[in-house]
């Protein structure tokens, strides 16, 4: 089995779920007392936070480089970068390192085309929702890739930053994002991306009336697979 390194702690809400998610996936598939193999650096996440709102990204991307060089140094064999939003430096970390960074966007973007979907709605920080590098990545999968308005990026926006980054799950704030899922859906997205690794924290698929693409759920099962390739088996 290979040893994944988790980028994280932002926020860290998300990471204990990235915890969970590989090793129930790992029992899951080897059985037993298997358990993923994984090293975790943790970032402080208001640090990175103002280096996002003052937009400082080489600087953020330097300390999430930093962090890929230890996870290298430390045994890793693949990376994951566990946010959406940070992907933006997604090419100044994989720089840093010769192992390979499993990109957020692609196991996303490979699992919406699993379901035979093309036109999807994206719900994430305003940074994934208004900036070009996940879009375009999303894009680059032959996706259409619709996002919710000025007001509802707004809302979901503050929410992440707000209540999910902090652990608070907030029953009006289920009942808010529906209402803009279903505006997306109104606008022909035919299922909608969690673009940020906290979302599914609120959202559940039965929340919403097309499938939803959980982006967490969806790293940890590409890098189980990835740590497992060739092992399941002889296990
Ligand atoms: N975890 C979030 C994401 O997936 C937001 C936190 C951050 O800005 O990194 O985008």
């Amino acid at each position: 089995m290979r040893t994944i390194g988790l980028i994280g702690g932002m926020s860290w809400e998300s990471s204990a779920e990235y915890y969970r998610l590989l090793n129930e996936l790992v029992r899951q598939r080897l059985g037993g007392l298997h358990s993923a193999k994984c090293v975790l650096h943790s970032v402080d996440f208001a640090e990175i936070e103002a280096l996002q709102v003052s937009g400082e990204w080489e600087k953020a991307g330097e300390i999430l480089a930093d962090a890929a060089r230890g996870l290298a140094g430390a045994g890793a064999d693949l990376l994951l970068i566990c946010t959406n939003t940070m992907h933006k430096v997604a090419d100044q970390v994989s720089a840093a390192v010769t192992v390979p960074l499993l990109h957020l966007g692609d196991a996303t973007a490979a699992a919406v085309r699993a379901a035979g979907l093309t036109t999807v709605g994206l719900l994430g920080t305003a940074f994934t929702m208004e900036q070009d590098f996940y879009r375009d990545r999303l894009a680059a999968h032959g996706l259409t890739v619709l996002t919710p308005d000025e007001a509802g990026r707004g809302l979901v926006h503050r929410v992440i930053y707000e209540e999910l980054c902090l652990g608070v799950v907030r029953e009006e704030s289920r009942a808010a994002y529906q209402g803009v899922i279903g505006e997306l859906v109104a606008a022909g997205a035919q299922g909608v991306v969690l673009g940020c690794t906290e979302i599914e924290l609120l959202i559940a698929p039965e929340d919403s009336p097309v499938p939803v693409f959980p982006t967490t759920r969806l790293h940890a099962q590409a890098a189980v697979t990835a740590a497992l390739a060739g092992v399941e088996g002889r296990a």
